[in-house]
């Protein structure tokens, strides 16, 4: 057995020889490992020098204490709501506001159906169930109480939508050789918008879900051609803070890092030139809204776009609900700005068919100034053993329906049709924004937030407390939107509100009147307590939005989604 004698010899050997390399110092290889240690060192100081470089140029001196402290301020205030004591307290009172949400929410009476009934029921039963369903008790949005939501309603279209959508409901388009005429529609949907944002021959879009998808989409593209081209690795984006929060979605679910430009009274777009200077090498996408959806305000678009030219980098613009008001603002007689694909910087528009365009729920697009870039948003799996798979957006299957019901709804009000709901509800808004400012009540007591060209007014009030005027017209049966940062609320004019707006602004004088004649009386009792919760929105906003960690905020509104699954 030779081979078995020779091998633990050469092992000593070897064992040996590591032994004595190890007692024995070799320069050589000291001499690398330190340069490997320089090395990496090195480059561990240089992304903190470019970091804190780039916080600095992007936040300055002061910018920068300023969020240390406010970060500071957010985890010792999360250590303080997790103390034993408060946690308790915490949890109790954010049970018990969920229940009150549920009382409101969830009727406790009825049946409730919550396994497949044994037997199918009969048509009769269904229809006069989906009635009941239709009818619960609501907000009346057929009257014109909801701010946004429900943008057009009139019965004709709804009719014509709807027989659109019986025609097509099991049309899927990731099978265009079985649902030819879905295929046409989407592509032509895509066309007649791309139309009226005056985009060039060589650009592309998609149809989407809605807003949040085709926002989604646009920042995912934005980073894959970061990645493909310059290969950032660490992206980042640059928003006002007035832009939808679907930025921040796409931020959360594609690990895209934010920065929110503030943006400033009395005009209330995004200073663009501290967006300038958050720009750096990782930055992949600029973005501005057309108009925003709290302030109903156009960032300035026309600057956002000479400065993604310079920097060479995408310009996203948010017309989710400017839609398909902003592109007719000029031919319906009202002031406008630049917004679209005439802008050169302007890169990608996103644009929902589901608000102003009237079609049914769930349907927008995303327009790109070209073929390539629409190409960065598609996925393609070519060895799955399903089969090669390709689609254009998050979703595989796809509601044709909805396309036919979009197409439909776009073929059906036409050119003509959108400039004159554009008139009426762009005329609405510029009625209401100028009874506030000129009605002795209204006034003295609200302020509007900037200069909306388009559909959406806000106000806050200069002496009252905002949220306790927002209470009070939900008393009324209004349903208005609340928004922070500074508090205030708006309307979004829809068609049903352009016929009750008179109403509209009625009830905001009475309540506006009722507020003053309470903070009178409190104000003789000598305790003034602007800003104490009386109602839902005034405890949500005022109360839980003044606190320096939102941890409650997030509680509640995670519980309410619970809620909203409670069968
Ligand atoms: C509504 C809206 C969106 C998002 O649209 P969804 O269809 O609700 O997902 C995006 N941006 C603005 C300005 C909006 O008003």
């Amino acid at each position: 057995m030779p081979g078995s004698s020779r091998m633990p010899i050469s092992l000593r050997e070897s064992f040996d020889s590591v032994k004595k390399r190890s007692r024995t110092i070799d320069p050589r290889q000291v001499f690398n490992i330190d340069i490997l240690r320089n090395i990496v060192f090195f480059f561990f100081v240089l992304r903190i020098v470019r970091r804190t470089f780039w916080k600095l140029k992007g936040r300055g001196l002061f910018g920068t204490i300023a969020e240390l402290y406010h970060d500071v301020r957010r985890v010792l205030y999360g250590y303080f709501l997790r103390a034993p004591g408060v946690r308790t307290q915490v949890r109790k009172q954010i049970t018990e506001s969920l229940a009150k949400v549920q009382a409101k929410m969830i009727p406790a009476d009825g049946t409730r159906y919550t396994t497949l009934p044994k037997e199918g029921w009969t048509d009769d039963a269904l229809r006069a169930e989906l009635d009941a369903l239709a009818n619960m008790d609501h907000t009346r949005w057929e009257d014109g109480y909801v701010s946004g939501a429900v943008y057009h309603g009139e019965e004709d279209l709804l009719k014509l939508q709807t027989e659109a959508y019986g025609k097509f409901t099991v049309a899927n388009p990731i099978h265009p050789d079985v649902f030819p005429g879905v295929r046409k529609m989407e592509a032509e949907v895509v066309a007649m918008v791309l139309s009226m944002f005056h985009a060039p021959p060589t650009a592309a879009g998609v149809c989407t879900s809605g807003g949040t998808e085709s926002i989604l989409m646009a920042c995912y593209g934005a980073r894959q051609k970061a990645y493909a081209e310059r290969g950032v690795t660490e992206p980042e984006m640059i928003l006002p803070e007035t832009a939808h929060t679907a930025f921040r979605k796409a931020g959360d679910y594609f690990k895209i890092k934010i920065h929110l430009v503030p943006c400033p009274a009395p005009t209330y777009q995004v200073d663009v030139h501290r967006v300038s200077r958050l720009i750096n090498s990782n930055t992949i996408i600029l973005v501005g809204s057309a108009p925003n959806f709290p302030h109903g305000i156009m960032d300035d678009i026309s600057a956002l776009s000479k400065l993604a030219l310079k920097r060479r980098l995408p310009l996203h613009v948010d017309c989710c609900l400017g839609s398909f008001l902003v592109p007719f603002l000029d031919r319906a007689g009202f002031e406008t700005e630049p917004f679209d694909f005439r802008l050169k910087g302007v890169t990608s528009i996103s644009c929902d068919t589901h608000k102003y365009g009237f079609a049914p729920k769930g349907s927008s697009t995303v327009l790109y100034r070209t073929q390539e870039l629409r190409t960065y948003q598609y996925f393609v799996s070519p060895d799955w053993s399903g089969g090669v798979y390709a689609s254009p957006g998050i979703a595989g299957s796809r509601p044709g329906a909805l396309i036919a019901g979009c197409w439909t709804s776009m073929m059906k009000v036409g050119e003509a049709g959108y400039i004159d709901s554009c008139v009426k509800i762009v005329g609405c808004a510029k009625k209401i924004a100028e009874h506030v400012t000129s009605s002795p009540t209204l006034g003295t007591e609200l302020e509007i937030l900037g200069r909306p060209l388009v559909s959406v007014v806000a106000f806050t009030a200069r002496n009252l407390n905002i949220y306790d005027i927002a209470d009070g017209m939900n008393q009324k049966g209004w349903h208005l939107n609340a928004l922070q940062n500074p508090p205030a609320m708006h309307v979004a004019v829809t068609m049903p509100i352009t016929k009750v707006w008179e109403r509209l602004v009625a009830d905001l004088e009475a309540v506006v009147e009722e507020e003053r004649e309470k903070e009178r009386v409190r104000a003789v009792e000598g305790k003034s307590l602007k800003g104490k919760a009386t109602g839902d929105t005034a405890a949500l906003y005022g109360v839980a939005g003044s606190l320096p960690n939102k941890a409650v905020v997030v509680d509640l509104a995670t519980g309410f989604i619970d809620l909203m699954y409670k069968a």
